[in-house]
Protein backbone atom coordinates (compact mmCIF):
# COMPACT_ATOMS: atom_id res chain seq x y z
CA UNK A 1 0.00 0.00 0.00
CA UNK A 2 3.35 2.59 1.14
CA UNK A 3 4.15 1.84 -2.70
CA UNK A 4 0.95 2.00 -4.49
CA UNK A 5 0.23 5.56 -3.01
CA UNK A 6 3.52 6.87 -4.32
CA UNK A 7 1.90 8.27 -7.98
CA UNK A 8 -1.90 9.42 -6.35
CA UNK A 9 -2.48 12.39 -5.29
CA UNK A 10 -0.80 14.22 -1.98
CA UNK A 11 -3.20 14.92 0.83
CA UNK A 12 -3.85 18.99 1.07
CA UNK A 13 -2.13 18.85 5.10
CA UNK A 14 0.65 16.95 3.48
CA UNK A 15 1.17 19.53 0.74
CA UNK A 16 0.53 22.49 3.12
CA UNK A 17 3.25 20.50 5.07
CA UNK A 18 6.14 20.34 3.04
CA UNK A 19 5.30 23.88 0.79
CA UNK A 20 5.96 25.58 4.23
CA UNK A 21 8.69 23.20 5.72
CA UNK A 22 6.69 21.65 8.18
CA UNK A 23 5.71 24.93 9.72
CA UNK A 24 3.43 23.59 12.79
CA UNK A 25 1.49 26.91 12.81
CA UNK A 26 0.12 25.98 9.16
CA UNK A 27 -0.50 22.24 9.78
CA UNK A 28 -2.50 22.82 12.85
CA UNK A 29 -4.63 25.50 10.92
CA UNK A 30 -5.11 23.16 7.89
CA UNK A 31 -5.65 20.48 9.97
CA UNK A 32 -8.55 22.24 11.92
CA UNK A 33 -9.97 22.99 8.20
CA UNK A 34 -9.83 19.83 7.32
CA UNK A 35 -12.57 18.06 9.23
CA UNK A 36 -15.75 16.86 7.33
CA UNK A 37 -14.30 19.21 4.32
CA UNK A 38 -12.96 17.74 0.86
CA UNK A 39 -8.87 17.92 0.65
CA UNK A 40 -9.91 20.24 -2.53
CA UNK A 41 -11.39 23.01 -0.31
CA UNK A 42 -9.28 22.08 2.77
CA UNK A 43 -6.15 23.56 0.75
CA UNK A 44 -8.23 26.05 -1.25
CA UNK A 45 -9.75 27.59 1.72
CA UNK A 46 -6.00 27.03 4.10
CA UNK A 47 -4.24 28.87 1.14
CA UNK A 48 -6.48 31.73 1.36
CA UNK A 49 -6.37 32.27 5.18
CA UNK A 50 -2.67 32.11 5.12
CA UNK A 51 -2.13 34.57 2.24
CA UNK A 52 -4.00 37.01 4.55
CA UNK A 53 -2.51 35.79 7.82
CA UNK A 54 0.63 33.38 8.31
CA UNK A 55 0.87 34.07 12.26
CA UNK A 56 -0.86 33.31 15.06
CA UNK A 57 -0.95 36.93 16.03
CA UNK A 58 -1.62 38.65 12.38
CA UNK A 59 -4.74 35.68 12.90
CA UNK A 60 -5.87 36.39 15.72
CA UNK A 61 -5.95 39.86 14.86
CA UNK A 62 -9.00 38.84 11.70
CA UNK A 63 -12.02 39.16 13.15
CA UNK A 64 -13.81 35.61 13.46
CA UNK A 65 -16.66 36.91 9.92
CA UNK A 66 -12.97 37.57 8.25
CA UNK A 67 -11.97 34.30 9.09
CA UNK A 68 -15.29 32.82 8.06
CA UNK A 69 -15.49 34.64 4.49
CA UNK A 70 -11.87 33.54 3.81
CA UNK A 71 -12.34 29.48 4.88
CA UNK A 72 -15.92 29.27 2.83
CA UNK A 73 -16.76 26.53 2.04
CA UNK A 74 -15.22 24.06 4.22
CA UNK A 75 -17.23 22.26 6.54
CA UNK A 76 -18.63 24.27 9.77
CA UNK A 77 -16.90 27.17 8.74
CA UNK A 78 -18.85 29.69 11.23
CA UNK A 79 -17.90 27.20 14.49
CA UNK A 80 -14.12 26.88 12.74
CA UNK A 81 -13.87 30.68 12.13
CA UNK A 82 -14.32 30.85 16.10
CA UNK A 83 -12.07 27.89 17.15
CA UNK A 84 -9.29 29.37 14.90
CA UNK A 85 -9.26 32.70 16.15
CA UNK A 86 -9.48 31.76 19.89
CA UNK A 87 -6.84 29.01 19.28
CA UNK A 88 -4.14 31.66 17.31
CA UNK A 89 -5.24 34.23 20.76
CA UNK A 90 -4.53 31.28 23.08
CA UNK A 91 -1.27 30.55 21.48
CA UNK A 92 0.06 34.40 21.60
CA UNK A 93 -0.90 34.41 24.80
CA UNK A 94 0.01 31.14 26.67
CA UNK A 95 3.13 30.25 24.27
CA UNK A 96 4.54 32.96 22.77
CA UNK A 97 3.26 32.92 19.80
CA UNK A 98 4.96 28.96 19.16
CA UNK A 99 2.97 26.01 18.80
CA UNK A 100 3.78 22.87 21.69
CA UNK A 101 4.93 19.91 20.91
CA UNK A 102 3.41 17.88 23.78
CA UNK A 103 -0.18 16.27 23.15
CA UNK A 104 -1.71 17.54 26.59
CA UNK A 105 -0.99 21.15 25.65
CA UNK A 106 -2.26 20.76 22.27
CA UNK A 107 -5.67 19.66 23.66
CA UNK A 108 -5.83 22.65 25.61
CA UNK A 109 -6.95 24.70 22.25
CA UNK A 110 -10.17 25.24 21.13
CA UNK A 111 -11.23 23.22 18.10
CA UNK A 112 -8.15 20.90 18.63
CA UNK A 113 -8.59 16.56 19.49
CA UNK A 114 -6.34 13.85 19.00
CA UNK A 115 -6.66 13.53 15.51
CA UNK A 116 -5.26 17.37 15.01
CA UNK A 117 -2.75 17.08 17.69
CA UNK A 118 -1.30 13.58 16.48
CA UNK A 119 -0.57 15.14 13.20
CA UNK A 120 1.13 18.15 14.35
CA UNK A 121 3.06 16.20 16.55
CA UNK A 122 4.17 13.84 13.59
CA UNK A 123 4.26 16.50 10.59
CA UNK A 124 5.89 19.43 12.42
CA UNK A 125 7.42 17.93 15.55
CA UNK A 126 9.16 14.90 13.84
CA UNK A 127 7.56 12.73 16.42
CA UNK A 128 7.63 8.96 15.61
CA UNK A 129 5.49 8.00 18.76
CA UNK A 130 1.78 9.21 17.59
CA UNK A 131 -0.52 7.35 14.78
CA UNK A 132 -3.48 9.69 13.80
CA UNK A 133 -6.69 8.35 13.32
CA UNK A 134 -9.66 9.90 11.59
CA UNK A 135 -12.51 8.53 9.13
CA UNK A 136 -10.40 6.43 6.81
CA UNK A 137 -8.21 5.05 9.15
CA UNK A 138 -10.87 3.85 11.53
CA UNK A 139 -12.57 2.33 8.33
CA UNK A 140 -10.10 0.82 6.90
CA UNK A 141 -8.65 -0.59 9.81
CA UNK A 142 -11.50 -2.48 11.01
CA UNK A 143 -12.16 -3.62 6.91
CA UNK A 144 -8.58 -4.98 7.78
CA UNK A 145 -9.18 -6.80 10.73
CA UNK A 146 -6.24 -4.89 12.56
CA UNK A 147 -8.63 -3.52 15.08
CA UNK A 148 -12.44 -4.12 16.12
CA UNK A 149 -12.95 -0.92 17.25
CA UNK A 150 -16.57 1.25 17.06
CA UNK A 151 -14.83 4.80 17.93
CA UNK A 152 -12.03 6.78 16.04
CA UNK A 153 -10.30 7.15 19.62
CA UNK A 154 -10.27 3.48 20.57
CA UNK A 155 -9.01 2.41 17.09
CA UNK A 156 -6.12 5.12 17.88
CA UNK A 157 -5.14 2.96 21.22
CA UNK A 158 -5.86 -0.34 19.36
CA UNK A 159 -3.33 0.58 16.78
CA UNK A 160 -0.80 0.62 18.81
CA UNK A 161 -0.75 -2.45 19.53
CA UNK A 162 -1.74 -4.21 16.17
CA UNK A 163 0.94 -1.86 13.94
CA UNK A 164 4.19 -1.89 14.04
CA UNK A 165 6.15 1.04 15.80
CA UNK A 166 8.14 1.96 12.74
CA UNK A 167 4.92 2.50 10.63
CA UNK A 168 2.91 4.39 13.39
CA UNK A 169 4.13 8.03 11.76
CA UNK A 170 2.41 6.73 8.44
CA UNK A 171 -0.36 4.82 8.83
CA UNK A 172 -2.87 8.22 8.27
CA UNK A 173 -0.68 8.65 4.88
CA UNK A 174 -1.18 5.42 3.84
CA UNK A 175 -4.70 4.93 4.80
CA UNK A 176 -5.80 8.38 4.44
CA UNK A 177 -4.61 8.20 0.28
CA UNK A 178 -6.32 4.63 0.33
CA UNK A 179 -9.54 5.61 1.82
CA UNK A 180 -9.85 8.43 -0.88
CA UNK A 181 -8.80 6.71 -3.90
CA UNK A 182 -9.46 3.14 -3.26
CA UNK A 183 -11.07 1.86 0.01
CA UNK A 184 -13.71 4.37 0.07
CA UNK A 185 -17.00 4.51 2.72
CA UNK A 186 -19.12 2.71 0.27
CA UNK A 187 -18.41 0.76 -2.43
CA UNK A 188 -14.83 0.60 -2.06
CA UNK A 189 -12.84 -0.40 -4.86
CA UNK A 190 -11.60 -4.68 -3.74
CA UNK A 191 -11.06 -5.57 -7.50
CA UNK A 192 -7.83 -2.76 -7.89
CA UNK A 193 -6.81 -3.30 -4.09
CA UNK A 194 -3.29 -4.14 -3.65
CA UNK A 195 -3.49 -5.82 -0.34
CA UNK A 196 -7.04 -7.49 -1.26
CA UNK A 197 -5.26 -11.10 -0.64
CA UNK A 198 -5.16 -9.73 2.63
CA UNK A 199 -7.66 -8.19 4.09
CA UNK A 200 -11.06 -10.16 5.06
CA UNK A 201 -13.22 -6.71 3.90
CA UNK A 202 -14.83 -7.10 7.77
CA UNK A 203 -18.28 -5.22 7.03
CA UNK A 204 -17.77 -4.50 3.48
CA UNK A 205 -21.30 -4.98 1.46
CA UNK A 206 -21.09 -3.94 -1.45
CA UNK A 207 -17.96 -3.44 -3.55
CA UNK A 208 -17.56 -0.80 -6.55
CA UNK A 209 -15.23 -0.88 -9.43
S1 LIG B 1 -9.71 -5.29 -0.16
FE1 LIG B 1 -11.45 -3.84 -0.20
S2 LIG B 1 -12.01 -3.57 1.95
FE2 LIG B 1 -9.94 -4.47 1.94
S3 LIG B 1 -8.55 -2.69 2.04
FE3 LIG B 1 -8.83 -3.21 -0.13
S4 LIG B 1 -10.51 -1.89 -0.84
FE4 LIG B 1 -10.57 -1.93 1.43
Amino acid sequence: MARAIRGMDDLAVEKISTASRKDPFRVLIATMLSAQTKDAVTHAASTRLFRVARTPRSMAALSAARIERLIYPVSFYRVKAQHVREACRQLVDRYGGRVPDRMEELLTLPGVGRKTANLVLILSHASRDNICVDTHVHRIANRLGWVHTRQPEATEQALYKAVPRRWWARVNLCLVTWGQNVCRPVYPRCAACVVAPLCPRIGVVQQGR
